[in-house]
């Protein structure tokens, strides 16, 4: 390629940099939001053009129109749904990542970049208690992780057993992420249904009598929520290792949000019984100050994966097959070192540091609960076992909590998105922020009198 063939003007490269850079280190927009398509198609005219409409003109577009129209994950009083809280070390070094163009697929490749994300994979898997042995990828997110333990979860159960199952079906209760219902649907598989408990989880107990009235024929895995997402219960682990250790199954820890907390000495007892998982997923760009697409997949016995994993044809012959190649982990070979962020954050601060984050959040939910429970216009639905609260505004009906909900968002004061726990709408926080002030939510409940 002739060397004009991309002609770059060196200074647009610093206005992306300089952008970027006040972007990281600037406020968020809590205004900033969704935008009608019309509006959007309007404002941002035509951009893709035969001659190009030029780098400042496609950087204004995307400072003034496209950012604006997205909402800000990072902001401190943004707790619905699992919101984001990236360091600025994280971000920055995101770009930092893109502008080295590393293919992290194998090994030959991606050595240096696939070496320092296993040291943060081995830190994650040592928080769970398992071996050294323990390995595994960063894929895209959750679902994908989900999906990609399960699926190699059901491979292994087919070697296994020596033969395809009739049907496959995937153990888990009502509460479980629905992207566990999407694994099972994209694996063919059916789900398999425990009973979760009052407060949303599945225990031991009652997997066993599931299990107890089964055949137990093309069983793939039991997928446990190390945290689920509509109330941040974590499932009785040890009891459901118990069971999963009797029966020879693969027991599958869904952390995506909530196993984070790991590294909370506080939080970490309610995860005893992950140290005999066979597989855990947790989303470093919810609650480990990543940016997105990150999500850490692990397997204790990483060669299970592989197996299912690893692609062969003639062009790939002369990959080193005695080295990692995290493409042998999940569904997929190309793929970019979005584990790198995480590593720097994490070598930059020190995991004392993450651990006192990830705490100071607990400690929020804690104190809001309290705050709650103060409140006679307002009744707590649980106790938090991690950082989402459930909460009921008793005396306005649905209709009035949605309008509140939708008012605060179109303001700018807090995003707060009602959800349904037992049928009845009720409202939720969900706190991974260490910038969330106690006081600035303790105004957003006292708006609700
Ligand atoms: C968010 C979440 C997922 C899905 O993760 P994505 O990164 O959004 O794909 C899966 N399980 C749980 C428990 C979650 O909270």
């Amino acid at each position: 390629m002739p060397e004009d063939a991309w002609p770059t003007d060196p200074a647009l490269i610093d206005r992306v940099l300089e952008w970027s850079r006040q972007r990281i280190l600037g406020p968020t927009d809590p205004n900033a939001g969704a935008r009608p398509a019309p509006e959007l198609e309007r404002r941002l005219g035509t951009t893709i053009t035969p001659e190009g409409i030029g780098g400042d003109a496609a950087l204004a577009a995307f400072t003034d129109v496209i950012v604006p129209a997205t909402r800000a994950q990072a902001d401190p009083l943004n707790l619905a749904y699992v919101p984001a809280a990236p360091t600025a070390a994280a971000l920055a070094f995101d770009g930092a990542v893109s502008a080295a163009g590393i293919f992290a697929g194998t090994w030959e490749a991606g050595a240096g970049a696939i070496h320092a994300e296993n040291q943060a994979l081995a830190w994650l898997a040592s928080l769970a208690g398992w071996p050294s042995t323990a390995g595994g990828v960063f894929v895209s997110g959750g679902t994908m992780g989900n999906l990609s333990a399960l699926a190699a979860a059901r491979w292994w159960a087919e070697q296994e057993r020596g033969r395809p199952a009739h049907r496959w079906r995937v153990v888990a209760t009502g509460e479980a992420h629905s992207s566990i219902r999407t694994a099972a649907k994209v694996m063919d598989a059916e789900i398999l249904p425990v009973p979760a408990d009052g407060r949303g989880r599945m225990t031991g107990d009652a997997l066993a009598r599931v299990l107890e009235d089964d055949d137990g024929d093309g069983l793939v895995a039991v997928a446990a929520s190390g945290g689920t997402t509509n109330a941040g219960a974590i499932d009785d682990l040890a009891g459901i290792a118990d069971v999963c250790g009797e029966r020879g199954l693969w027991l599958h820890v869904d952390g995506a949000y909530g196993a984070a907390a790991l590294c909370a000495p506080s939080a970490r007892p309610r995860f005893e019984g992950i140290e005999r998982a066979d597989s855990f997923i947790v989303d470093p760009h919810k609650w480990l100050f990543a940016p997105y697409d990150c999500c850490a997949l692990l397997y204790r016995v990483p060669e299970r994966a592989a197996s299912a994993y690893r692609q062969t044809a003639s062009y790939l012959e002369h990959i080193d097959r005695d080295e990692w190649n995290p493409s042998d982990y999940a569904v997929h070979l190309s793929r970019r070192a979005r584990g790198l962020p995480l590593w720097f954050s994490l070598a930059t601060h020190g995991t004392r540091r993450y651990a006192e984050a990830v705490e100071t959040t607990l400690a929020l939910a804690r104190s809001v609960a309290d705050e709650v429970r103060r409140r006679p216009h307002l009744e707590l639905v649980m106790e938090p076992d991690l950082s989402v609260l459930l909460f009921r505004r008793p005396g306005w009906s649905e209709e009035q909590v949605r309008a509140w909900s939708t008012a605060n968002a179109r303001d700018g004061v807090v995003l707060c998105v009602p959800t349904r726990w037992a049928g009845e709408q009720v409202l939720r926080f969900c706190f991974v922020n260490p910038a969330t002030s106690l006081s600035a939510v303790v105004a957003v409940l006292d708006s609700l009198a």
